[in-house]
């Protein structure tokens, strides 16, 4: 009804009017268009849910919870030999690819297509084309499969470094190809690289123009600062690209691991582990990443992020309910940071989901001695037993991932386009749309 007025106002007084009544302020810019996408791998809603009693009782709220819009996504892959057939269960490399790039693929490729082995254009890249600055941050190696989706293409997710080329040969330097996932993603060269991984960093590179340099080495070739510690990454400014390298593999987790038997014993309490000094916490490089790419101009270019809790789905596999509650834990930490940056940057779109659901089922503790797996219980915020069973692989065995819908969180503007029953390649879609790419993306299609 305002607006409508002011249209008659401005036809009356000239064009204008409806904007400046509207937003207040007549001939601002609008705000940066940003996006954070943050990522808990293989957070399904049992992960959610038993990170919730635990933490803070089944009638509490986290950061997560709080987010305005919510809806549900499939995470389905396709088949290697039909790309029309479904794969009901995805791997990491696969449900990343779909998030970054709009497209569906098989398990282990990381931003190929089935078929063709074409790249297909990620996100993170289609943004950099357009000016925006970008960013990945992961508690893994960021050669692992979810930040690798982002800003490289191999058809082989393991193809971590120049030492684990024998599986990818096509992709090899050694043969004209773009090198391994590390390799590529220096060349993509995101303005923020935060992981672990710095023994992949280490290999030498064989051929091509960085022949003879470590990776890290073509990293600084290529403009990068490198920094390995909590310490340097409270003190870096904005400026060139900056590669934090914070393990030589992937991060030690928040909390000491559970361990699931058969029956289950006494219920406990999970305990914090005793964590490097140097190896900052995923909230830590999510400030940092926050501050580089929006260094106070908030009519800037703008930028895409993602950061990706990466160790709720590794403590999953190894049916440790501690361990996956402390991740999830971090992560909302996380997402309170995020929003409020969203808050006070109101260009800025915050999505939060996971990949692909996970093992973990929140079972009757009287019944645990019947759970044909694993069982762990838990003396949670409520002063209750919550018995947590594994069983979708032997004991002993990595537990694998499952197919369910995972719910998605959002807030900011386009929020309520998660809402409902989408598929994860719709996130890429509304993605684009928040950055003002959804031309870049046309004719391309959304699966
Ligand atoms: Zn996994």
């Amino acid at each position: 009804v305002l607006c409508a007025a002011a249209v008659l106002f401005a036809v009356a007084f000239g064009a204008g009017a409806c904007a400046s009544l509207r937003f207040g302020r007549a001939a601002a810019a609008p705000p940066a268009r940003n996006v954070i996408l943050l990522i808990g791998d293989g957070l399904g809603a049992a992960a959610l849910t038993m990170a919730r009693n635990y933490h803070l009782g089944a009638a509490g709220r986290m950061h997560i919870d709080e987010l305005p819009a919510t809806g549900s996504c499939t995470t389905y892959a396709v088949t290697e030999e039909d790309p029309r057939r479904p794969d009901y269960v995805a791997d990491s490399a696969a449900s990343a690819t779909a998030l970054a790039t709009g497209r569906k693929t098989s398990n282990r490729r990381v931003a190929t297509e089935v078929g063709t082995d074409a790249p297909l254009p990620t996100v993170l890249e289609l943004a950099q084309r357009a000016g925006f600055r970008t960013g990945l941050v992961s508690t893994s190696t960021l050669a692992d499969a979810t930040p690798a989706a982002f800003a490289s293409h191999i058809d082989y997710r393991w193809c971590h470094g120049p030492a684990s080329m024998s599986a990818c040969p096509k992709s090899s330097s050694m043969f004209g190809g773009p090198g391994s996932i590390v390799e590529q993603l220096v060349e993509t060269r995101p303005d923020v690289l935060f992981g672990g991984g710095r023994a992949l960093f280490a290999q030498p590179i064989p051929a091509g123009p960085h022949a003879g340099r470590t990776v890290a080495q073509a990293a600084v070739a290529r403009g990068y600062r490198v920094i390995e510690t909590a310490a340097d990454i409270a003190t870096l400014a904005p400026g060139a690209p900056a590669l934090g390298l914070f393990a030589e593999d992937n991060f030690t987790p928040i909390w000491l691991p559970s361990l699931a038997s058969f029956p289950a014993g006494p219920a406990e309490r999970c305990r914090p582990a005793e964590r490097p000094a140097d190896q900052p916490t995923l909230v830590q490089m999510l400030e940092a990443a926050l501050r580089l790419l929006s260094p106070g101009d908030s009519e800037g270019p703008g930028f895409f992020l993602m950061a990706e809790a990466a160790m709720i789905d590794k403590r999953a596999h190894s049916a440790d309910a501690c361990g996956q509650i402390g991740e999830t834990v971090e992560l909302d930490r996380a997402v309170a940071v995020a929003r409020s940056f969203a808050e006070k940057n109101p260009g800025t779109l915050l999505i939060v989901v996971g990949d692909h659901d996970h093992t973990p089922q929140i079972v009757d503790p009287k019944y645990a001695a019947y759970v044909p797996g694993m069982t762990t219980t838990l003396a949670t915020a409520d002063g209750a037993p919550m018995t947590i069973a594994y069983a979708t692989s032997y004991f002993g065995m990595s537990q694998q991932h499952t197919g369910t819908q995972l719910p998605v969180f959002a807030f900011g503007p386009d929020a309520d386009e998660v809402i409902g029953l989408i598929d994860q390649t719709d996130i890429f879609r509304i993605m684009l749309q928040r950055l003002g790419l959804d031309d870049a993306a046309a004719g391309r299609g959304a699966k």
